[in-house]
């Protein structure tokens, strides 16, 4: 279960790094990713995806 970034739609506005509690969120080639490995959902510490909260684009963050 996670979430991933689409690199193509992402401004690299790095918002959603700091938001991540599992630091799942990594600078990749000029854009941002989330580790799969890591990302909880943010199950068991916030009532929605942190990412998919701050991010301001349409489509970027998306369930996998
Ligand atoms: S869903 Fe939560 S744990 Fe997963 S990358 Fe987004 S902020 Fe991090
Ligand atoms: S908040 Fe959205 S646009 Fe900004 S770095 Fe994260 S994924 Fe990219």
């Amino acid at each position: 279960m996670a979430l991933k970034i689409d690199r193509n739609i992402c401004t690299s506005c790095g918002d959603c790094e700091p938001k991540c509690p599992t630091k799942s969120i990594k600078p990749f080639k000029g854009a941002y990713k989330i580790v799969e490995d890591t990302c909880t959902e943010c199950e068991g510490e916030f009532d929605e995806p942190q990412c998919l909260k701050v991010c301001m684009e349409d489509g970027c963050i998306e369930y996998v």
